[in-house]
């Protein structure tokens, strides 16, 4: 039988263990040797893992209630992304694909939870379903072969996008565009990585129940190894950074008409085996610099 993963969540700043629905205060049960931050658990990750699997739910550990849950890796030192990573989304943009991995960043500060809402920057934001990779040891200079003994798991990501930002200008502006409060919904649970085969997911995204991305992490044009590879050659790489794989075809802002997010709209983004997101879009809540945008409070 195949052991069940370690799945760590972030309920209201505690580490948590995650079993059959049950969440286990990681700090409480295991006497303070392990602490009740999230981004210690991730720093002894092989140690928690380890730990984690001598653990069983008992009957007054409470059922999680998902409203609570934090992004699972809170504080990475660095959020890496990647774009036109899959050679439908890079065909329906009208773009080629990449000859190298096309890296940018989302800034820490827009991680949410996994029943976070959005408060919409413009009228202009779009879905991005993604595979979002967490980094488990400090790699540098690893090679494709090495890579993903670096990686401690993966969860669900949504990469927000505001294409009013990121297109006003040539070249385009990526980081700011999608680094909005709550632009980068991460969680439920920190899935490890020996539990997931992560280049063979089913991946979607539905908008008020109507499913805009299908996909699966097998159409990436540069997998997981590939880019933690590639990324720790140019920058070190630390425990608990993120990196964000780049979406599958279906986003709004190619279709016709372009579709984009709205007050009150629901987005649900599912990768079969890492779980469920959802988040309630709601109005701004900062003013828009620009005249032409509508702001609703
Ligand atoms: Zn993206």
């Amino acid at each position: 039988m195949p052991r069940a993963p370690v799945e760590l969540c972030n309920v209201e700043g505690r580490a948590m263990l995650l079993r059959d629905g049950r969440i286990l205060d990681i700090e409480r049960r295991s006497g303070g040797k392990f602490g009740a931050d999230p981004m210690a658990a991730i720093a002894r990750w092989d140690e928690l893992c380890a730990w984690a699997r001598t653990q069983s739910p008992a009957e007054s550990d409470p059922m999680l209630d998902p409203v609570l849950l934090g992004p699972c890796v809170p504080r990475p030192s660095q959020v890496f992304a990647i774009g036109l990573n899959y050679r439908d989304h890079a065909k329906e943009a009208g773009l080629q694909e990449p000859k190298e991995p096309m890296v940018f960043t989302k800034f820490p500060s827009c991680l949410a939870g996994a029943r976070a809402s959005v408060p919409l920057a413009s009228e202009h934001v779009d879905w991005e379903i993604e595979l979002v990779v967490v980094i488990g040891k400090r790699a540098e200079h690893v090679s494709e072969a090495q890579a993903l003994s670096h990686v401690a798991g993966y969860c669900v990501g949504q990469d927000l996008s505001d294409r009013r930002v990121q297109f006003k200008d040539v070249p385009p502006q990526f980081s700011l565009a999608k680094s909005a409060p709550n632009f980068g919904p991460i969680g439920p649970a920190l899935v490890d990585a020996s539990s997931v085969d992560a280049q063979n997911l089913a991946l979607y995204c539905d908008v008020n129940g109507t499913r805009m991305q299908n996909g699966s992490t097998r159409e990436m044009i540069y997998p997981v190894a590939t880019l933690v590879a590639y990324l720790s050659q140019h920058c070190t790489l630390l425990p608990g950074d993120l990196i964000f794989t780049g979406t599958p075809s279906g986003v709004g802002s190619v279709r016709t008409p372009r579709q984009y997010l709205k007050p009150g709209d629901l987005i649900r983004s599912e990768i079969v085996g890492l779980g469920v997101l959802e988040n309630r879009c709601v109005g701004a809540r900062i003013a828009a610099p620009r005249s032409d945008v509508c702001v609703r409070t």
